[in-house]
């Protein structure tokens, strides 16, 4: 997948750029706030529609500005896209691909996917399960739009029931839902788990042989599922799982009207990270929890690469300066194939990085 051009309209702190892109390495330098994260987030939001940094469009648009535009010019998959997302304050935004309006963000991931590594992922393995089951929820949405559409339906029915169990005394009708939504969430649940499963044993073999050479081999990095207790095998088809996560939810009952809240389920589903047995959220050091994380997001980007027989475009910002001169090389080696940006301020870096098209960014513009 490769990202010829892009074209900004009020992105930001870019008032107007326009860029063409190689189709290799890509090196967006400048000093700090002039925009390299910027530039990589509009890289992004051609995948789905979706930022890193930010939920809504909003804070997309210069401060000033009550519309703005991302286009660009891609190609995936051995067609050419022309994509075009309008943005617009107080107004729902307009995505097009080709010229055809498009009805969901989704729609847009099935055309360009993106691997995003930047210094806020060392919480993927530091922080609580929310920000692994994110990692997991966002590279499933791109890899199985089924995946998404199981997602959206299992947050808005944990919704409802949420707010079923909090006004059930108050509104003693509400009970009679209930089971209903149990149910309900116990077919979207098992969906979910089923292809988290399968994706971590997919993750697992490649993450552990990255994390492996990234540390010439003196460690080993291990990754499980951990998910509901009365789920056997999370890897069996979902028609098997949903029984037994509707027996789970049953004898849950009870606790979840005195809690007033959905005790467990999917959502606090956890992907557990050990290195050499240990876990990493508990004793990883600096290096070792950059280097968990990264091998994770490389073994993503593999993962794509063996979906669809094409690289997704990889978008790292500000990682390589944090890395020793050896696991530099290492990722610069790994990453040779797809299209990659990197962001950085130190003008050694670019002198490491040979091949690659340099663009030097001073406040908001391409210099
Ligand atoms: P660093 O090296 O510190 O990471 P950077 O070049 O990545 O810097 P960016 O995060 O791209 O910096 O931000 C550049 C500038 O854009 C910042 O000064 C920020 O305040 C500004 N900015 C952020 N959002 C908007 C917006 N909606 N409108 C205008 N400017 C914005
Ligand atoms: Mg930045």
């Amino acid at each position: 997948m490769t990202v010829h051009d892009l074209e900004l309209e009020h992105f930001r702190n870019y008032q107007a750029l326009r860029v063409d892109f190689d189709p290799g390495v890509n090196v967006i330098h400048g000093e700090n706030a002039q925009g390299k994260t910027n530039l990589l987030e509009a890289v992004g939001y051609l995948s789905g529609a979706r930022s890193h940094r930010t939920r809504g469009d909003k804070e997309l648009l210069s401060f000033d500005a009550d519309h703005g535009a991302v286009r660009s010019r891609l190609e995936s998959r051995g067609r050419e896209f022309r994509v075009e997302a309008l943005l617009f304050r107080g107004r729902r935004r307009k995505l097009t691909a080709n010229g055809v309006p498009l009805k969901t963000a989704g729609e847009l991931s099935g055309i360009l996917r993106t691997v995003l590594f930047c210094p806020e992922d060392l919480s993927l393995i530091r922080a609580g399960s929310g920000e692994r089951r994110r990692f997991l929820d966002v590279s499933l949405c791109q890899l199985r739009p089924r995946y998404a559409a199981a997602l959206a339906e299992y947050h808005r029915l944990y919704e409802h029931k949420t707010r079923i169990l909090r006004d059930w005394e108050e509104k003693p009708s509400l009970l009679e839902l209930l089971d209903d939504f149990s149910d309900r969430m116990a077919r979207c649940g098992a969906i979910l788990i089923h292809h988290r499963a399968r994706f971590i044993r997919a993750l697992t073999q490649r993450a552990g042989a990255i994390h492996a050479d990234f540390s010439g081999g003196r460690e080993r990095m291990d990754l499980s599922y951990q998910t509901v207790k009365t789920v056997t095998d999370p890897q069996a088809p979902s028609a098997a799982l949903y029984p037994q996560l509707l027996d789970h939810m049953a004898s849950h009952r009870r606790a979840e009207l005195e809690a007033r809240q959905c005790l467990s389920g999917p959502h606090k589903d956890d992907l557990v990270v050990d290195i050499d047995g240990r876990s990493a959220k508990q004793f990883a050091s600096q290096g070792q929890t950059r280097t968990a994380a990264l091998s994770l997001k490389l073994a993503e980007r593999e993962l794509h690469q063996q979906d669809m027989g094409e690289w997704p475009v990889l978008l790292l910002d500000d990682v390589l300066s944090e890395l020793d001169s050896r696991r530099r090389a290492f990722v610069l080696e790994r990453i040779d194939g797809g299209q990659v940006f990197i962001t950085c301020c130190e003008e050694e870096l670019i002198d490491q990085l040979q091949r690659a098209r340099t663009f030097h960014i001073r406040a908001g513009r391409l210099e």
